[in-house]
């Protein structure tokens, strides 16, 4: 069934379509499809590219699943504060069990290159289906909402923050559950020394002034995207929006 691509339905949550969600060539991946890695993984395709590099879709051979691998660009490999960070994403995702929060297994090398390997999520980042079709409708925009703060929640009941909280970090399968990824930049609340990192369009004020950053942070970044997925816009958070049932105008 993978793989399969059927013409455009009405539906919100479709397979990921062939568009790449980040606005690089997404064929221009380090490993080509069918390369095995580690004695144990032959990678289907890449996924995507963020901050952090390339995010493929692979095998694994040994216990027949699909696993996304995210690699770590390989001039970084050597960079200890950035392994560090990797490390520090696998340790603190896996303290959190929720099903709106992609899982992360382990940590790995091969090719000379520190991958992750997690869940795999066969569908598409929000950022990519609110760039396709716009705002989503009503029904759609309160389910995300209740997955997404489900999950944060979990997240925060660890004292973990997320930190980048936006679209490209949050996930849709095909059945329409979400699954917040990239805990890249996640730290344990009281514990956060780059307070200033983050993505400029959802970081909350104090985040970007460089004063402190707590699961509030992670609040105000929700209200954006939560913003965004009602209204299609991230602007004008401020003001209030007629044409929304008035207790999602309120929240
Ligand atoms: P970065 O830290 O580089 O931003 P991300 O973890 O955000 O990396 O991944 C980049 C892109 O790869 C995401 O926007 C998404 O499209 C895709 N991706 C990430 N994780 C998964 C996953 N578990 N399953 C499927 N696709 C994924
Ligand atoms: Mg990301």
């Amino acid at each position: 069934m993978d793989g399969a691509r059927s013409a455009p339905t009405q539906t919100v949550h479709q397979p990921r379509s062939p568009t790449p969600s980040s606005s690089q060539n997404i064929d221009e991946g380090r490993f080509p499809p069918g390369t095995l890695l580690a004695q144990r993984y032959r990678i289907v395709s890449l996924l995507g590219r963020g901050g952090m590099g390339e995010v493929y879709r692979a095998n694994d051979l040994l216990l027949g699943q699909a696993v996304a691998l995210k690699f770590l660009p390989s001039e970084w490999t050597s960079h200890e504060e950035t392994l560090a960070r990797f490390r520090n994403e696998v340790r603190i995702a896996r303290q959190i069990s929720h099903p709106n929060v992609c899982r992360v297994h382990d940590i790995g090398a091969a090719e000379g290159s520190i991958y992750l390997s997690m869940e795999y999520v066969d569908g598409e980042d929000l950022a990519s289906l609110l760039r396709r079709i716009g705002r989503l409708p009503p029904d759609k925009a309160l389910e995300i909402a209740r997955q997404l703060c489900a999950g944060l929640a979990a997240a925060h009941d660890k004292g973990v923050l997320h930190r980048d909280l936006k679209p490209g970090n949050i996930m849709l399968d095909g059945k329409g559950q979400l699954r917040i990824t990239d805990f890249g930049l996640a730290g344990m609340a009281g514990d956060v020394q780059d307070i200033r990192s983050g993505t400029p369009g959802y970081m909350a004020p104090e985040q970007r002034s460089g004063r402190e950053v707590t699961a509030r942070s992670d609040i105000y970044a929700l209200g954006v995207v939560l913003h965004e997925v009602f209204t299609g816009s991230r602007s004008s958070v401020d003001s209030s929006h007629p044409d929304l049932a008035p207790e999602v105008d309120r929240v």
